[in-house]
């Protein structure tokens, strides 16, 4: 395949609304209503370089937080001062953060169900709250925003477990 016939591929294959996969899952924003996205997804030309591997969403302190989409809590704990949760949602996993857990590691969730509320804690948005939202599949992240139909195609490519090997992974490769 060309790159550009890989591109239209791409294109075509992005959602234009809430994602659904092969067996009908449908990803949800996890605030309510839709919130803002302040800072985007921004990985780095080098695994071992800071980047931005995840989206900042707008949030006030006590504000509800929901899963994604369906899966099971992976953890759910503090982390060097930060309340964070994760959800394993077969191969992939969602992380939120800083969120007080309302929610057990190994509780099933569906897409919507509350798993805990955002702390107050500023400083990774300056002087602002907000959700930082992660996606990863294996060690790789990528632009959770793919989940809610808003991630961009000039995201694209992302990295491969393996930091030597650059390769493409089309959302299709995501659901699938
Ligand atoms: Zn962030």
């Amino acid at each position: 395949m060309t790159w550009s016939g890989l591109l239209l591929v791409i294109t075509t294959l992005l959602p234009s609304g809430p994602a659904d996969d092969a067996g009908g899952t449908t990803w949800r924003w996890p605030l309510r209503p839709a919130p803002e996205v302040l800072r985007p997804y921004d990985p780095p030309a080098h695994p071992w370089e800071p980047g931005h591997r995840g989206v900042d969403l707008a949030a006030r302190p006590g504000q509800a937080v929901y899963a994604a989409g369906p899966g099971r809590v992976g953890y759910a704990r503090d982390l060097a001062g930060r309340g964070v949760v994760t959800v394993i949602h077969g191969g992939l996993r969602t992380t939120y953060l800083p969120v007080r857990a309302t929610v057990r590691p190994g509780r099933a969730v569906t897409a919507g169900t509350r798993i805990g509320v955002v702390e107050g804690a500023l400083g990774h948005c300056g002087q602002v709250a907000c959700l930082h939202w992660g996606l990863r599949r294996g060690l790789s992240y990528l632009d959770p925003l793919i989940l809610v139909g808003r991630a961009p195609v000039r995201l694209l490519p992302w990295w491969d477990d393996d930091p030597e090997r650059r390769v493409i992974h089309s959302p299709y490769d995501i659901y699938h």
